[in-house]
C-alpha cells in the first residue's frame, strides 16, 4: 500500500486540523485512502445551461450563466439580499437570506458567473435561494465535470461550511497528490476478459465523471471490484475449511439408510429431495468438516432430508441431534421423527428446557455411553452438561433464530467437529446467501411434494368480517380446521395479549360450543398446557386454534386448511409466509386470510399483494428484501458486516454473480494467488482482508 495514501486527511491541502476533525467525527474518514473511497451518493447533471426565458416552473435544478448587475438588501426586520442576474434572455433574481455579509464582500458585479439551483417563479419572475455559484473561467478550468458529484454529508459539516462545493475541492486536490498512486490490483487477463476500466480511471471517473458512460464504466468496476474480493475472502475461507478442518468421513450406507428407504419410506421423494441428499452424502462422505445450508420453502420436505441424512451418521457410527428453536417445533420433530426411527430399532430422545431431572440425567449418560442414537433439542442442547460420544452431525432447524456463536457452540462438543446441516425455511436469494453465508455450501430444494394445491389468499377487511366467519362455517362443516393467527410484538406486548384474550372471547362467542370448541396457544401458557392444546388440536378435538405466532414455525397439522391472520398489516412478508405455510399440507384446498383494517401504508399494500399474487417464497423474499433491505432481512446479527462501499447486494445482483464465478475461476487456477500475474492482486487481497475480516461472524 501507497504510504501516501496512509496520510492523516488533515495533511491535505485545504483540509487542516479543524476540518480533519470534523470530517473524523462526521464520516469516518482519517486517511486519504479513506477520502477516495468516499463515493457520491448521486450526480447532478450539468451537461445543460438554461437560457432564463426557457425556465419552466417545474422546481428542478438547472444552471444558468450569466452576470449579477445589481444587488441590494430588501426587507425590514428580516432582510434578505437579492441579486438581479440577467443572460441577455431574460431576468432572474438571485436570493440570500443567510451569509449575507460574505456575499456582499465577494460577489463580483457584471462578471460571468454560473449559477446552479433550484429556479421556482414568484410572481412572474424567476428566483434562486442560495445558488451554488462559481466564475465562469473556474468554472471552464475545474476538473468538476457536467455530472456533478453529490456527496455524502451531515448537518454538522454543512452548518461548519464543509459543503458539497468544498468535498468537491478537497477532492481535486486529493487526485492532483496522489493519481499517480492507484495501481491496479486486479490481473490484467481478468481487466481485459470483462473490459473493465483501470483503477485509477475508475477512481477519476466516480469523483470526476467525464461523460455519463464513463460514470457507468466506473460504477461497474468499483462494484465488481468490491464484491469480487469479498468472494474471494469467502471462498478461501471455505477451500481452508475444506483442507483444514477435519471431518468424520460417512464412507458407509449401511442397514439404518438402506432399511428406512427400501421398507419405511412414507412416500416417494421428490427430484430435489433427492438432489439435496446427494449433495449432503457427498459432503459427509469426506474427511473434512460438512457446512451447508438447506434451503427449501415451507412445506418443501426438509425433516425427510434431516431423517436420512442422520440415519448415514448413525450407519457410520456415529450420533446425531438435531435443534429447533422452540419447545413446540421440538417436539413435533421428536413426534415426526420418532415415529419414523423407532421401528428401526433407534434410540432417539428429546431434551428440552421441561424435560425432568431424572429423564435428563439419563439422556446424559446414554448420549455420553453412545446408546443414544439421536437427541431432539433446543437450547437445552447446547448446555455443557450434555456431551456426546461421537456426535457426527449436527442439524439446526430454522437457522434464522441461532445466533452464529450457537452454532459454533455445538461443534466444540468433540474433538473432530460433526457435520453441519442448517435448515431454513426463510428463503434468500441465491445471490444474498452466497454472499452472506459464502463459505457455506447450499442446497435448495425447490420443489414441492406432488398433489399439493396451491394455496388461495385473499385479504379482507375488519369491515368484512361477518362474510369471513359464513366462510368459516361452511369449511367447518366440511370438516376442516382452522386457524386464526394474532401478532405479538414485544413492544407492545401488553396491548397484543388483550387483543388477542378479546379475539379469543369474541371467536368463542361466535362459535360456541357444544357445536365448535375454539383452542387457543400463547406464550404465557405452560409449556404442558401449550402442548395439550396443540395436540388436541392436531387430533381434530377442536376446530379453530387461536394464537399468536408460536405456531409460525414448523407445526403439522395437515387437515388445518384455512388460515386467518389477524392485523395482517402488521407482520413482516416473511412472518406471513411462514404462517401461510402452516395450511396447505393436506390434499384439501387451502385458503389464507390477510385481515386488516381500511388504512394502509404503501409497503402494507404490497405486502398484502405479494401475498395475494404468490405462494413462491423466493419471489417473496426477493420483494422482501426491496422493501427492507438486505440488513434486515437477516436480523441485527448479520447486518452491516459486509458494510459495503458501492455495490448494492440487492441491485447489483447480476454483478455480484460475476464476481463470484470470477473469484472461483481464479482461485481453482491459483488458489494461493501465487501466479507472478497475481501478484498485485494477492497484495491487495491482504491487504483487504486485514482491514475486513469478514469470516470472523461466521464460524
Ligand atoms: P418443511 O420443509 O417445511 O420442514 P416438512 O418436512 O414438514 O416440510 O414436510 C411437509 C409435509 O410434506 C409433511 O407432512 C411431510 O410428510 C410431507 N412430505 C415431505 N416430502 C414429501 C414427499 N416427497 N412426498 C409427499 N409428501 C411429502
Ligand atoms: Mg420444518
Amino acid at each position: 500500500m501507497n504510504n501516501l495514501l496512509e496520510t492523516p486527511i488533515e495533511y491535505l491541502k485545504g483540509v487542516g486540523p479543524a476540518r480533519g476533525e470534523l470530517l473524523r467525527k462526521e464520516l469516518g474518514i482519517h486517511k486519504y485512502g479513506d477520502l477516495i473511497n468516499l463515493y457520491p451518493n448521486r450526480y447532478i447533471d450539468r451537461t445543460r445551461y438554461y437560457k432564463i426565458h426557457e425556465l419552466l416552473n417545474s422546481n428542478s435544478e438547472v444552471q444558468v450563466v450569466g452576470k449579477v448587475i445589481n444587488l441590494k438588501s430588501v426587507g425590514e426586520k428580516r432582510t434578505r439580499l437579492v441579486a438581479t442576474f440577467t443572460d441577455g434572455t431574460g431576468e432572474m433574481e438571485l436570493v440570500w437570506f443567510q451569509g449575507q455579509k460574505w456575499i456582499r464582500e465577494n460577489l463580483k458585479i457584471n462578471v460571468p458567473y454560473v449559477v446552479f439551483g433550484k429556479a421556482s417563479a414568484f410572481n412572474g419572475v424567476f428566483n434562486m435561494a442560495h445558488p451554488e455559484m462559481e466564475l465562469l473561467t473556474e468554472h471552464e478550468q475545474s476538473l468538476r465535470s457536467a455530472m456533478q458529484p453529490i456527496y455524502p454529508s451531515t448537518e454538522k459539516l454543512i452548518q461548519r461550511g464543509i459543503t458539497n462545493k468544498v468535498v468537491n475541492k478537497i477532492m481535486q486536490q486529493l487526485f492532483i497528490e496522489t493519481q499517480a498512486l492507484f495501481s491496479e490490483p486486479l490481473p490484467a487477463h481478468l481487466v481485459n476478459e470483462l473490459q473493465l476500466i483501470p483503477k485509477n480511471a475508475a477512481l477519476f471517473n466516480i469523483h470526476f465523471p467525464k461523460s455519463q458512460d464513463l460514470l457507468a464504466r466506473a460504477q461497474f468496476r468499483l462494484k465488481f471490484e468490491e464484491l469480487f474480493f469479498i468472494q474471494l475472502q469467502l471462498i478461501t475461507k471455505n477451500i481452508i475449511r475444506k483442507h483444514k478442518i477435519k471431518g468424520h468421513a460417512f464412507d458407509k450406507v449401511g442397514t439404518y439408510f438402506n432399511d428406512f428407504y427400501n421398507n419405511h419410506l412414507p412416500f416417494d421423494l421428490t427430484g430435489a429431495q433427492k438432489r439435496v441428499l446427494k449433495e449432503i452424502r457427498h459432503d459427509m462422505g469426506q474427511p473434512a468438516q460438512m457446512n451447508r445450508l438447506l434451503q427449501g420453502d415451507v412445506g418443501s420436505g426438509k425433516t425427510i432430508v434431516a431423517m436420512m441424512s442422520m440415519l448415514l451418521a448413525l450407519d457410520n457410527g456415529f450420533q446425531a441431534c438435531l435443534m429447533a428453536p422452540t419447545e413446540i417445533l421440538a417436539n413435533q420433530h421428536f413426534l415426526g421423527l420418532s415415529e419414523l426411527a423407532t421401528p428401526l430399532g433407534i434410540n432417539i430422545k428429546i431434551l428440552t428446557g421441561s424435560t425432568k431431572t431424572s429423564e435428563r440425567k439419563i439422556i446424559h449418560e446414554q448420549l455420553e455411553s453412545g446408546e443414544l442414537h439421536i437427541i431432539i433439542g433446543t437450547h437445552a442442547l447446547l448446555e455443557d452438561k450434555v456431551q456426546f460420544k461421537n456426535l457426527g452431525l449436527a442439524i439446526i432447524d430454522e437457522q434464522h433464530r441461532f445466533g452464529v456463536e450457537q452454532r459454533s457452540k455445538l461443534w466444540h462438543k468433540n474433538e473432530i467437529p460433526p457435520h453441519v446441516l442448517v435448515m431454513t425455511a426463510t428463503p434468500i436469494p441465491r445471490t444474498l446467501a452466497m454472499s452472506l453465508y459464502g463459505d457455506l455450501d447450499i442446497s435448495v430444494i425447490d420443489e414441492l411434494p406432488p398433489g399439493r394445491k396451491p394455496i388461495q389468499t385473499v385479504h379482507r377487511y375488519d369491515s368484512n368480517r361477518l362474510k369471513v366467519w359464513a366462510f368459516l362455517r361452511e369449511e367447518i362443516a366440511k370438516g376442516r380446521q382452522i386457524y386464526i393467527v394474532y401478532p405479538l410484538i414485544q413492544e407492545s406486548e401488553k396491548m397484543d395479549y388483550k387483543d388477542l384474550m378479546d379475539g379469543y372471547e369474541s371467536i368463542s362467542r361466535d362459535f360456541p360450543l357444544p357445536q365448535y370448541s375454539v383452542s387457543i396457544v400463547h406464550g404465557k401458557m405452560k409449556p404442558s398446557e401449550k402442548d395439550s392444546e396443540m395436540e388436541r388440536f392436531a387430533k381434530g378435538k377442536t376446530n379453530i386454534m387461536v394464537a399468536t405466532t408460536v405456531i409460525e414455525v414448523g407445526v403439522n397439522v395437515p387437515n388445518a386448511s384455512v388460515m386467518i391472520i389477524e392485523s395482517a398489516e402488521r407482520f413482516g412478508l416473511s412472518q406471513l409466509h411462514q404462517l401461510r405455510g402452516r395450511v396447505g399440507r393436506g390434499a384439501e384446498q387451502s385458503y389464507c386470510i390477510l385481515m386488516t383494517g381500511q388504512k394502509l401504508s404503501n409497503d402494507s399494500k404490497i405486502r398484502m399483494e405479494t401475498m395475494c399474487r404468490t405462494n413462491d417464497g423466493f419471489e417473496i423474499s426477493e420483494v422482501d428484501l426491496k422493501l427492507r433491505g438486505p440488513g434486515d432481512i437477516m436480523g441485527t446479527q448479520q447486518s452491516g458486516v459486509l458494510n459495503l462501499q458501492i455495490a448494492d447486494l440487492v441491485k447489483d445482483r447480476d454483478i455480484l454473480q460475476l464476481a463470484r464465478q470470477y473469484a472461483i475461476k481464479i482461485l481453482k487456477d491459483d488458489a494461493a494467488l501465487a501466479k507472478p500475474e497475481h501478484t498485485a492482486l494477492r497484495n491487495a487481497f491482504l491487504e483487504i482482508s486485514k482491514k475486513k475480516n469478514i469470516w470472523n461472524y461466521i464460524s
